[in-house]
Order: structure tokens, then C-alpha cells, then sequence
């Protein structure tokens, strides 16, 4: 099979030949349909998440159809894989419901082979199935972007004026759940992404604005997608008191020192990690409903570099999503 292998960080992606996987038990192999780019994989590329597994196949936002093994689906169903992979089931944090934080979690795409690749293996138990609304490449970015997008929505509270720091795939689709949810959005977006800031418009948001500017309204809670750490004392100063800024990516640069005011005022700074399984099941009921729309722009497997480059600069309007 083709896949697109990282054989080191901070080299370009490989375009290789693999042996196509085999399941073993409550394993699924799976042909790939779709896999959409998160901001992770780029982390991943660039070598900013420790323990990566070596040779790598990047992608966690996997739509295919089930080929061979498992017992959960019945072969030729739809199913969607997420970032989280695996989890003991056995630590204090999987015992309480906290599966996101399991100790020795495995991830889709980073200890995992994932989705940029004609096939791929996954635990059943962590796949979902896709909402039949749905067609693939426009259902992959909901298993990361707008599942993490929306745990953090919830973790954020449910303030009615709400701040998205950053206007990418994740932001583009929160932005649809929250305004469906009847509150007030407010996009920030790089300084001077005038293009930017009219996609964010056309999703919902009420304002748009760099992330230089203060919002026409105090924000009561604030969401940093961008992995800037620049952005945390700038959404904790457009917060109300009482408010919460979730930082919803897994690697930020490094926050700087901000007067202790900023956070004065009952204000929360937290972050949102992975996602459990009944994030996924309770946001993939939802997606439907709303119903979200996501962008996407579709690239060849092969091209898997100049999509992870279009997500680095910012180009890229909503999701870019790899197509084998
Ligand atoms: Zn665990
Ligand atoms: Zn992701």
C-alpha cells in the first residue's frame, strides 16, 4: 500500500510502499477514504511532541470503510478514527472517566500508524461511526477539529460571548455549534488576515478581528486554537471576570509572563487534552443536528507535504483533507 511515512522530524513526509496491516484481535483494518491535517501532525513533523513511534504514518482524522478483522462492524462499514487510539483502561484517570489523560495512552498518527496511507489498523473500540449525512472527506475533519473543538467548547463553559483565538479547521467548526447554541462569536485571526476574517464572518462569527485587537465586547470565555503562547495574556485580558481562556492545542509556544491582574477576577486559564470516546459519540450526534458544514480542500496522498505546509502558513480555509 502507499503510505506517507515521517522517517525523521523535521524531514518532509516519504512517499512509500508498505505491507497493506493485519488485524489482530479487536483490531479493524481499515481503507482509507479520507484523513483530514491537524495543526498535531505538523507538531508531530516537526518533531514537538516527544515519543513519537519512529517511521511514523501520520493522520488521526480518518474516514474508510472496514475491510478485514473485528467483531464491532460488519465488513464495508463506514468508521471514523479518532487521535486517541488506545487506552490501558486500568489507571486512576481511565477508571474515572478521564480516559483522555490514561498514563498510557496511544495515540492515532504519533505512537499509532494512522491515516495518510491507502489502509490502516485500528482498535475497534476506539473507532465511531460517521454520521450518514456526511460524505467522507467532508466527515474528516469532525474527528478532530470538531471533537476537540468541542470538548473545548464545553470546558469553556456556557457564557453566551464567546472568543476563538486562531480561525482554522477547529475554529470554523465550533464557531457553527456555538452559534447554533444562540451564543455570540468573535473571531481573532492573524493581524491583517482580511481574507481570514470574512470566512470567519461567513461561519457565524459575529466579529472578526486580529488578534491584536480587543472585541466589541467583553469575551466570557475565550478558546486558543493557534499554538501561540503570545495569545493566552491577550484572551485573558478580553475575558470578563469570571471567565475561562481553554488552550486547546497540544503545543503552544511558551506563554509570557502577564501581570497577575489579567487573571484577577475568578478568571481560569486551562487546557483540553485528547479526547474520550464519549466526546466523539456525543459530538458526532450533534454534528448532524446543527447541522455543521465543514470547508474542506481535498489533496492527493502524495501531496500530504504541501497540505501540512498550506495548514503551516494559514492558507488553508476550514480543513485540508487528504484523499488517497
Ligand atoms: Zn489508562
Ligand atoms: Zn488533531
Amino acid at each position: 500500500m502507499r503510505a506517507m511515512v515521517l522517517d525523521e522530524p523535521g524531514r518532509p513526509l516519504r512517499a512509500a510502499k508498505l505491507p497493506a496491516p493485519e488485524a489482530r484481535a479487536e483490531q479493524v483494518v481499515i481503507e482509507v477514504h479520507a484523513c483530514a491535517v491537524c495543526r498535531t501532525d505538523l507538531h508531530v513533523v516537526d518533531g514537538e511532541l516527544p515519543n513519537a513511534k519512529r517511521q511514523v504514518v501520520p493522520g488521526h482524522q480518518i474516514v474508510g470503510s472496514v475491510v478485514a478483522g473485528g467483531s464491532r462492524f460488519p465488513p464495508g462499514a463506514r468508521v471514523g478514527v479518532p487521535w486517541l487510539g488506545w487506552t490501558c483502561g486500568k489507571c486512576r484517570y481511565c477508571l474515572s472517566g478521564r480516559e483522555n489523560l490514561c498514563v498510557r495512552a496511544r495515540f492515532t498518527g504519533y505512537q499509532l500508524d494512522g491515516g495518510f496511507a491507502d489502509y490502516t489498523l485500528a482498535d475497534e473500540r476506539y473507532c465511531f461511526a460517521v454520521p450518514a449525512a456526511y460524505a467522507d472527506a467532508q466527515a474528516a475533519p469532525l474527528l478532530c477539529a470538531g471533537l476537540i473543538g468541542y470538548r473545548s467548547l464545553v470546558v469553556a463553559g456556557d457564557g453566551e460571548r464567546v472568543g476563538l483565538y486562531g480561525f482554522g479547521a477547529s475554529a470554523h467548526i465550533v464557531a457553527q455549534v456555538a452559534r447554533w447554541q444562540g451564543r455570540r462569536v468573535f473571531a481573532f485571526t492573524r493581524p491583517g488576515d482580511a481574507e481570514g476574517q470574512r470566512f470567519a464572518r461567513d461561519q457565524g462569527a459575529l466579529w472578526a478581528g486580529g488578534s491584536d485587537k480587543a472585541p466589541p465586547d467583553e469575551l466570557d470565555a475565550a478558546i486558543v486554537f493557534a499554538p501561540v503562547g503570545a495569545l493566552v495574556p491577550a484572551a485573558l485580558g478580553a475575558v470578563a471576570k469570571g471567565g475561562t481562556v481553554v488552550c486547546a492545542g497540544i503545543h503552544m509556544t511558551d506563554i509570557p509572563s502577564f501581570p497577575y491582574e489579567l487573571l484577577w477576577g475568578e478568571r481560569v486559564i486551562r487546557s483540553v487534552a485528547n479526547l474520550t470516546r464519549r466526546d466523539g459519540e456525543e459530538f458526532l450526534k450533534l454534528a448532524p443536528q446543527v447541522p455543521v458544514r465543514t470547508e474542506i480542500e481535498e489533496h492527493p496522498l502524495e501531496d500530504a507535504n504541501e497540505a501540512l505546509d498550506r495548514v503551516r502558513s494559514g492558507q488553508v480555509r476550514g480543513a485540508a483533507v487528504l484523499v488517497p
